[in-house]
């Protein structure tokens, strides 16, 4: 079983996107048993709802359920734009460590600075020491990868290894169908075989 991501406020609904339609009218049809209580840990949830102090991640507790996870690797983080990111992450099972939440991507062009970004939390869990990993889990896009440059600039100070996702070639994929952005990144992402 996958390890919980969250407090029990929001994993109680437990829908996913897919069953979601089916889900509605299963609720709607036992609306007292079903719909009610699930209303009712909404509500609780919209009350409770906060944002961890240390990764940015979504919880009803600060730190975070991630952060005070005493099994996870605290050595190493993973560092992603945004909670969606993180939630995927954590339902592919892909690592068992803490993360820091960007909140965004770098993006002159829109107006996006460093100093939009929650860049100063990770520089300032950096300085409190025991980091040895930071893995960017940022998307292959141009404004993600420019984003993993310019961290892997800041956090040169640190000494800590900067590794980054194998992006794009897909098990099975041919190169020739894969777009060029896509190839870029696999090739800039190669690893020792
Ligand atoms: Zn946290």
């Amino acid at each position: 079983m996958a390890s919980r991501v969250a407090g029990p406020e929001i994993e109680r609904p437990g829908l996913g996107p897919r069953s979601a339609r089916r889900a509605a009218l299963h609720l709607i049809r036992k609306r007292e048993e079903l719909l009610g209580p699930l209303a009712d840990a909404m509500r609780v949830a919209n009350e409770r709802i906060l944002v961890c102090s240390a990764c940015g991640n979504i919880d009803t507790s600060d730190p975070c359920t991630i952060c005070r996870d005493p099994r996870r690797d605290a050595g190493v983080i993973v560092v992603v734009e945004t909670v969606a990111d993180l939630w995927a992450l954590e339902r592919a099972s892909a690592l068992s460590a803490r993360y820091h939440v960007l909140g965004g991507v770098l993006s002159p062009l829109d107006g996006v600075g460093p100093k939009d970004l929650n860049i100063e939390g990770l520089l300032a869990r950096l300085g409190e020491g025991g980091v040895r990993e930071i893995v960017l889990a940022v998307n292959a896009t141009v404004d993600g990868q420019t984003t993993a440059h310019y961290i892997t600039d800041v956090v040169r100070p640190f000494a800590v290894k900067v590794t980054r996702l194998a992006h794009g070639v897909p098990v099975g994929g041919e190169l020739d169908y894969l777009d060029e952005g896509t190839l870029t990144a696999a090739m800039r992402s190669r690893t020792d075989f």
